[in-house]
């Protein structure tokens, strides 16, 4: 598939795997994955298998990416992971702002924006969630729900980070529920958020954004969603807990 921007597709395991799991997973994944180029692979295991997947990724196309991290530095803030502790093990990129995340911790957008500019700081990559839920969407609130987000949740970046940001819409009804937004859906919210992109900075910096599509993404509806102009890869939750799931949704988009 020949698009504008490489597609990137990354999977959040959230809190699943041990550190023996987790060895399986990544060594399964580079069996499959071996020959792709075509695709920037990010994995997210939790932060107790960062480590060992680290070391499991080091002479590999996969790349490593935390789940969260704090918006301060090191300090007094139990429970809590900085910057510089993620980079000790060569993560790249940072999921900011899960709908779980602005569930049951939440986070707001306010928050997330200082978590990205403590990514950005670090000189690290974050992914941006956005998305609304099914009564915004059945409210017809969706757009409204979208902007009031993408402007949050990236306030005071400068147009430099936005090139070095992932934006990731996953509408809360899709996740983990079986339920996947039709093409058009996926389609039509990427091309809303490029637009609320190009409002806030300029029209060719939004062009050279990514912006992931999530929600029950699998191997059966990976092609279609990929091949939406605005769609520019995946963020996999469900499906890529398994090697051979996550490798044909990869596989399968190319
Ligand atoms: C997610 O949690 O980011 C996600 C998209 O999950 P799932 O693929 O299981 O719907």
């Amino acid at each position: 598939m020949n698009k504008a921007r490489k597609l990137i597709i990354a999977g959040n395991w959230k809190m699943n795997k041990t550190v023996a799991e987790a060895l399986t997973l990544v060594n399964g994944l580079k069996l499959e994955l071996a020959n792709v180029k075509e695709v920037d692979i990010v994995i997210c295991p939790p932060f107790t298998a960062l480590e060992s997947v680290s070391k499991a990724t080091l002479d590999s196309n996969i790349k490593l990416g935390a789940q969260n991290m704090s918006e301060n530095g090191v300090g007094a803030f139990t429970g809590e992971i900085a910057a510089v502790m993620l980079k000790e093990f060569s993560v790249r990129y940072v999921i900011l702002g899960h709908s779980e995340r602005r569930q049951y911790q939440k986070e707001t957008d306010a928050l997330i924006a200082k978590k990205a500019a403590a990514v950005h700081a670090a000189s690290l990559k974050p992914i941006v969630c956005i998305g609304e839920t099914l009564a915004e969407r059945e409210g017809n609130l969706t757009e409204q729900v979208l902007k009031t987000q993408v402007r949050g949740s990236l306030a005071g970046l400068t147009g430099e980070q936005l090139l070095e940001t992932v934006l990731a819409y996953e509408p809360v009804w899709a996740i983990g529920t079986g339920k996947t937004a039709t093409t058009q859906q996926a389609q039509d919210a990427h091309a809303f958020i490029r637009g609320v992109l190009a409002q806030m900075f300029d029209d060719a910096t939004a062009k050279k954004v990514r912006i992931q599509y999530g929600g029950s993404v699998k191997s059966s509806n990976a092609k279609e969603l990929m091949s939406q102009p605005d769609v520019d890869g995946a963020l996999v939750g469900g499906a890529s807990l398994e090697a051979r799931s996550f490798a044909d949704i990869i596989k399968n988009s190319i």
